[in-house]
């Protein structure tokens, strides 16, 4: 993009959440010199800021803490480690080879790091890709925005919800609208069965807040403000809720706008970037970890990602400048699924390297039972028996598989 760039670190991470703030403390532990976090808002943590529930950082930190407390602690140890971070700066473009464009308090920032970690996590669909008919008016969030305001701005947005969807953050987000004083007036729920593991269903229930399965959300009423909403059953019947507050909880997203407008390959199943084994992506320079790789995992699990990237991370930079991958070509096994899964993390494997990623990660997009397979070029190489529900964590160790020399793709399957 330019010549001259502002500033040139070692290591740029993109996201100060549980991803990128542990990474960028693994970076500085083996030795990178300069680390720098950019993050937009006005503080690091990511979404752990906004929760005040628990449990956040048994395994990370040896002790239950609010998500509050657990992302305090994080920028709190990147900040003893000598991380740079700096909060509202936000990245708008990437280019080849490691350079950002970067918007700032001050003004707009070139920067081009040897490498760089992106780390920008999920969010949940909003109601513009919902494609729910009705009005436009105010009232209508996501559990994001809603904690966002409950527990960061000390504001109550609506007292009587309707929570459309029954995840796990679904459940979160009744909690946090039961705690600052709210009535949501009902959930609902698609399928016939909730996304969360049971027995979450319960929980609405102990509330007084009715649960509905087989029910969509037909339109949304209000003005200048929510004032109702039809909702539709399995048999196409319709039936009006007043409420002053539609809640859209879950369906999460990669945030990736900034890899999609980039040159980077982009995942069409997982939304995030295309990255091998080692969290790198089509352009060497770039790293990718947390939850823009896929929607969703922990909080835990995407500091532990973040953790293992900046390893490998680390290595790259101690081989010199930009390694390109062995034998100069983007590594040819690649690695796809088909429906019912709905996406495959790495979706590239370098051959004969275990030290990367030691699973594939799955999910599926309806719920499935059956022999989860996977083909190298075609020829079965592993099969189990699987049952499978969206939004559950399903994986598939690479130690077991034995991938035949010279294999250029490997394909899994869960067929009953
Ligand atoms: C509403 C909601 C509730 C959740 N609740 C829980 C929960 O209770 N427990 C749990 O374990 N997990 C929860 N999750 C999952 C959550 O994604 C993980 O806990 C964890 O935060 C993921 O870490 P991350 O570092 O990948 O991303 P995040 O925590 O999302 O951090 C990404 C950071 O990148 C920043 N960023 C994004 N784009 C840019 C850019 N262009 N430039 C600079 N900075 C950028 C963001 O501001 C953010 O701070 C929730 C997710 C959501 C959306």
């Amino acid at each position: 993009m330019t010549d001259r760039p502002n500033q040139t670190p070692d290591v740029v991470v993109i996201g100060g959440g549980p991803a990128g703030l542990a990474a960028a403390v693994e970076l500085r532990r083996r030795g990178a010199s300069n680390v720098v976090v950019l993050e937009r808002d006005v503080a690091a943590g990511g979404i752990p800021r906004q929760c005040a529930h628990i449990p956040f950082g048994m395994r990370e930190f040896g002790w239950v803490h609010s998500g509050m407390a657990y992302a305090r602690k994080a920028v709190s140890l990147a900040e003893r480690s000598g991380v740079d971070i700096r909060t509202r700066h936000g990245v708008v473009a990437l280019y080849p080879g490691g350079e950002l464009s970067v918007a700032t308090p001050d003004g707009p920032l070139v920067i081009k790091a040897r490498r760089v970690l992106i780390a920008t996590g999920v969010r949940e669909t909003p109601r513009s890709a919902r494609l729910v008919s009705g009005g436009r008016p105010g009232g209508i969030f996501t559990t994001g925005i809603l904690q966002s305001m409950v527990n960061l701005q000390n504001l109550r947005p609506c007292n009587r919800p309707l929570i459309v969807g029954t995840e796990l953050v679904s459940f979160s987000a009744l909690h946090t609208a039961r705690g600052a004083g709210m009535k949501p007036v009902a959930m609902i729920e698609t399928g016939h069965r909730i996304t969360a593991r049971q027995p979450a269903q319960f929980y609405p229930r102990v509330l007084g807040v009715p649960l509905y399965y087989e029910t969509q959300l037909h339109a949304i009423h209000g003005r200048d403000w929510v004032d109702g909403v039809t909702v539709q059953n399995a048999r196409g019947d319709l039936q009006d809720i007043a409420c002053d507050g539609v809640l859209f909880t879950g369906c999460f997203v990669p945030e990736s706008s900034l890899a999609r407008l980039s040159h980077l390959a982009l995942d069409p199943m997982s939304g995030g970037p295309v990255i091998d084994q080692f969290g790198r992506c089509s352009d060497p320079a770039y790293f990718a970890a947390g939850n823009l790789l896929r929607p969703v995992e922990t909080a835990g699990w995407c500091f532990r990602e973040g953790t293992a990237a900046a390893k490998w991370i680390a290595a790259d930079l101690e081989a010199g400048d930009i390694v390109p991958y062995p034998g100069g070509e983007i590594p040819d096994i690649r690695v796809s699924c088909e429906a019912p899964l709905k996406l495959v993390v790495p979706q590239m494997l370098i051959p004969d390297r275990r030290d990367g990623m030691q699973q594939l990660q799955l999910r599926v997009s309806s719920a499935a039972t059956g022999q989860l397979t996977v083909s190298a070029d075609g020829v079965t190489i592993w099969q189990k028996r699987f049952s499978a529900l969206p939004e559950r964590r399903l994986s598939i160790p690479l130690s077991a598989l034995r991938i035949p020399t010279r294999c250029k793709a490997l394909t899994v399957t869960l067929r009953s």
